[in-house]
């Protein structure tokens, strides 16, 4: 079988999951942070767990870059500074960031996202800096790749933002959740998940690649459900909840 045949079945086991996990994400809630229950096997400590999980995602496409054959490419280097710029923030800053004590996190989850992070950075490194015809240096002047970067961008400003507001709700050591009244949560319960996906939906655009899609309908199709999921949580928690306050999307859902 070629690689590039296993490439594509990938691809397309992505796409498929997307429809699958966002059918049973509104049923049931992935078991980690708010949501998490008994019942779900054993745990790891949070802050390991999320280092674990999004390490990969980093390493590979790094990996990739460097024994790809587009090493030399302005455009591809402008797509590995992207991609490392997320994640190194997401591996190496965030979970060490987090409070909650001794949270937990269950391998179950853990195993499942480090199958996708690990097929997710294959389908993008490979492709862009191996399958892909070189994009051509103009590329960075196109409408797709400015459109794109100015999403990833204000994406990525979006979810670091509100994530830090949140993370800014504890003391050190504290296990309670607060409501959230700065930032976009003005607009929405899951600002970080609107920022997330506004970030893929701007990769899929700057890079302009079926596997850029499929990462961006992934994350839609994961997180939207849980932002349905957070929503309904904080009403039911929280009795002064601000009522003009939307799921995700502000002043839509
Ligand atoms: P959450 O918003 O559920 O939690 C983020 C952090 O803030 C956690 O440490 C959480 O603690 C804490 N927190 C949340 N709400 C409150 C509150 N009301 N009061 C006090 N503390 C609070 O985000 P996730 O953990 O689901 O995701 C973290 C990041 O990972 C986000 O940026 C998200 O976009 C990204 N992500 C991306 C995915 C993708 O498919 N690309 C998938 C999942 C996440 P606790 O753990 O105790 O709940």
């Amino acid at each position: 079988m070629s690689e590039l045949l296993i490439f594509n079945i990938l691809l397309i086991t992505v796409f498929t999951s997307a429809i699958l996990i966002f059918i049973i994400l509104f049923f049931i809630p992935a078991p980690y942070g708010r949501h998490m229950r008994k019942g779900w096997g054993i745990t790891l400590k949070a802050k390991f767990g999320w280092f674990l999980m999004e390490f990969p995602s980093l390493a590979i496409v790094v990996i990739l870059f460097f024994t790809g054959n587009k090493k030399m490419n302005p455009v591809a280097i402008i797509f590995l500074i992207f991609w490392t710029v997320h994640y190194f923030h997401r591996t190496m800053v965030y979970p060490f960031m987090m409070k909650g004590g001794n949270k937990k996190f269950p391998v179950l989850v853990l195993s499942f996202a480090l199958i996708f992070n690990f097929i997710n950075g294959y389908l993008n490194g490979r492709y862009l800096f191996y399958f892909s015809q070189p994009y051509p240096s103009d590329w960075l002047f196109d409408p797709r790749f400015i459109t794109g970067a100015i999403l990833f961008i204000s994406g990525m400003f979006i979810n670091i933002q509100s994530d830090y507001i949140l993370l800014k709700l504890r003391k050190e050591g504290e296990k309670d959740y607060k409501i959230p009244y700065t930032g976009f949560f003005r607009f929405v319960s899951s600002p970080n998940y609107f920022g997330e996906i506004v970030e893929w939906i701007g990769w899929a655009i700057l890079t302009w690649s079926f596997a850029g899609l499929a990462f961006a309908l992934f994350t839609t199709a994961n997180l939207m459900p849980r932002a349905y999921s957070n929503h309904k949580w904080y009403k039911s928690k929280f009795n002064s909840y601000p009522e003009e306050r939307k799921a995700l999307i502000p002043f839509i859902y």
